[in-house]
């Protein structure tokens, strides 16, 4: 079993390292966010230990950007707070499970192990509602046939709609999700990016998909 640890505590990462190849496990390291998205891309782990808090990009950009590439390997993400919204956002992004720092090491190659017999939850390649289509793998999206020329961020807006359908997502959630903000920066940035996919994906078809909520955020859904 090879995983792959991207920790920027050179103490941890080295008995993180230490820990794992005694169990037996093939180990890389990565120290910033940068080479732990590269080596991940590159490179078929079974596993990854993600800390969140990184150099360069930071455990939920490089989750993102794994996601986006398509590549499923399990995640571990270790987390510094056990913020709710932290395990929430770590969930949506795509991480199969998360540990709060500081762990016992023994802790840590529990959940591995188990999450390794347990395997990746099994994330469908196409979300599809009335005659959209989202091609996950690919990256690209249709309607009734017909391709959607979308921004990634587009698309990833669009994905994160489509894997809530029914949902009322507020405009703090998607900016959390799709451009990595916080909870005090201005959402505008949502309201401008749904109006131009809607521009794309529900105004030049009659059934409506993306729908606004009044003082509540967003929802996709097929209204009768
Ligand atoms: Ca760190």
């Amino acid at each position: 079993m090879k995983i792959l640890i991207v920790e920027d505590e050179a103490k941890t990462a080295k008995f993180l390292k230490k820990g794992f190849e005694e169990a037996g496990f093939v180990v890389d390291v990565a120290d910033d966010g940068f080479d732990g998205l590269h080596l991940a891309r590159e490179v078929d782990f079974d596993l990854i230990i993600l800390d969140v808090m990184l150099p360069g990009l930071d455990g939920w950009q490089v989750l993102t950007r794994l996601r986006q590439a398509g590549r499923r390997s399990l995640v571990l993400l270790l987390t510094a707070r056990d913020a709710i919204h932290e395990r929430v956002r770590g969930f949506e992004l795509g991480a199969d499970d998360y540990l709060v720092k500081p762990f016992a090491f023994s802790e840590l190659l529990a959940r591995v192990r188990s999450l390794l017999r347990r395997g990746p939850a099994r994330q469908p390649e196409t979300l599809r509602m009335a005659d959209l289509e989202i091609d996950l793998l690919r990256q690209r999206a249709a309607r009734a046939g017909q391709r959607l020329d979308l921004t990634s961020k587009e698309f990833s807006l669009l994905t994160l709609l489509a894997r809530r359908a029914g949902e009322v997502l507020s405009r703090t959630l998607i900016a959390e999700a799709v451009w990595d903000m916080n909870f005090d920066s201005d959402t505008n940035v949502v309201d401008v990016n749904v109006r131009r996919l809607r521009a794309k994906v529900d105004e030049p078809f009659h059934l409506k998909l993306i729908h606004t909520v009044r003082g509540a955020g967003y929802v996709m859904e097929c209204e009768q």
